[in-house]
């Protein structure tokens, strides 16, 4: 194994840091400022506009794709690692670089399976940060954990596709810079399990979609929004089918690698930054006639997170060379070791970094409890821990049937 960062990759973390800490830290109490002021938790801010063109002055743009293309040089998953890593340190720093969930995986999925056509309507506004996306497959009807249970119907009529179903956790969605929905639905029922869905490019303002709410996470309202969207009707031209008829279950499969390492990236900076802040908090605030730092306790939090953080991202760099070596599909198990520990570690971290600051870690006043609250999520989108860890089960299990 290889996954020593290039060059390259080590002189973009030099200026990525130089960015975090001139720009985007020092922007977060703005950005929430600006949302308590509209009145919108959706509202999409002034401050982070600015945050974006000053990262394209400084070359920190679509860092995410992963080969060189028309839109980027492309850097390979060990040479992204450590970015995505420092921009998962500030909820801001992913869309100030246009490298945000959902898009990255929608604009990755585009790249490999739109037309020509369909790139210039929505992969090139996407690249440029002028719209944003939103990937649409949970349904509230159906365990969506098992895509094979997908139900959304997609009927061919004539010359257009009919869409009929809900789907809800939709993240992204209520931002009214969202303008397009990758949408998986069922377009043949009577097809293999894994042939039987498509998915299908959805403008958000078509005629007959419906945004019904914006679901609350732990009682916050995310800024990007996870929506429940109803689909009564919604009559969409064929040729906005992404892929092939009956593809959608492997283009969910080809998605969801690069959508997860990404997710466990950005975990590992929020987890150094929870770290980070605990250390700071337990030198300088004293009880019982020392600084907290000086208690055993503490000192094992500390020892503690600072073991598993080197333990998970090594598990997350091995994946990274992986993905770069054998291809996604080759790293499909490992993906999904780092999707059950990657979270579960941070969660761990920024438990004990709240814990150390008493009653200041559950306020707002440090960024430990949303980091918590979404962490959490972690375990649940992008397919709960039990379905990953059943991957990597059958995989171990397989080692000795013939045995
Ligand atoms: C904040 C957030 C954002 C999200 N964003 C998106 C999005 O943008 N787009 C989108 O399509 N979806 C999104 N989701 C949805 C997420 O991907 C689903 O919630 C998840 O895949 C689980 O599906 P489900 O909720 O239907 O749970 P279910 O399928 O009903 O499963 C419930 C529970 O059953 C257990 N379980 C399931 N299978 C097994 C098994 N094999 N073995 C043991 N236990 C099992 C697990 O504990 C699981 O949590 C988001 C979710 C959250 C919370």
């Amino acid at each position: 194994m290889d996954f020593a960062p290039s060059g390259r990759s080590r002189e973009l973390q030099d200026r990525l840091t130089m960015f975090m800490d001139e720009h985007v830290y020092p922007a977060e109490q703005r950005f929430e400022a600006e949302i308590a002021e509209a009145g919108d938790p959706h509202h999409h801010t002034t401050v982070l506009e600015e945050l974006k063109a000053e990262a394209r002055t400084r070359g920190l743009w679509n860092l995410f794709l992963p080969h060189a293309t028309e839109w980027s040089e492309g850097l390979s998953n060990v040479d992204y690692a450590p970015l995505a890593e420092i921009t998962g340190r500030s909820i801001l720093g992913p869309e100030a670089l246009n490298c945000s969930a959902p898009d990255t995986g929608n604009m990755e999925l585009l790249q490999q399976f739109a037309t020509d056509a369909q790139k210039e309507r929505w992969l090139r506004p996407l690249l440029e940060g002028e719209i944003r996306s939103c990937f649409a497959m949970t349904e509230p009807d159906v365990a969506s954990s098992d895509a094979t249970n997908i139900s959304l119907r997609i009927a061919r009529d004539g010359d257009d596709y009919v869409l009929d179903g809900r789907k809800w956790w939709i993240s992204g969605a209520a931002r009214d810079r969202c303008r397009v929905a990758i949408v998986m639905g069922r377009s043949d029922p009577d097809a293999p399990p894994y042939r039987r869905q498509s998915m299908i490019l959805v403008p958000m303002d078509a005629p007959g979609l419906t945004n019904v709410r914006s679901l609350p996470v732990f009682g916050y309202q995310d800024n990007e929004g996870h929506s429940e969207l109803h689909f009564d009707g919604v009559r969409i031209p064929a040729d906005s089918l992404l892929g092939e008829e009956g593809g959608g279950f492997a283009m969910a499969q080809a998605r969801l690698g690069p959508g997860r390492i990404h997710h466990c990236m950005r975990a590992i900076g929020a987890a150094e930054r929870a770290l980070e802040l605990m250390c700071r908090r337990v030198q300088s605030r004293v009880a019982f006639g020392k600084p907290l730092a000086d208690q055993g306790v503490i000192q094992q939090w500390i020892a503690d997170s600072r073991i598993e953080i080197e333990q998970v991202r090594l598990l997350v760099m091995k994946t990274a060379w992986l993905m770069d070596t054998v291809g996604n599909k080759g790293a499909r198990i490992e993906v999904s070791a780092i999707k059950v520990a990657a979270p579960n570690v941070a969660l761990r971290v920024v438990d004990r970094a709240i814990q150390a600051h008493g009653g200041m870690g559950v306020s707002d006043d440090v960024p430990l409890a949303m980091m918590y609250a979404h962490l959490r999520t972690l375990r649940l989108a992008d397919g709960p821990d039990e379905v990953h860890r059943m991957s990597v089960a059958r995989r171990e299990l397989r080692r000795y049937e013939s045995a």
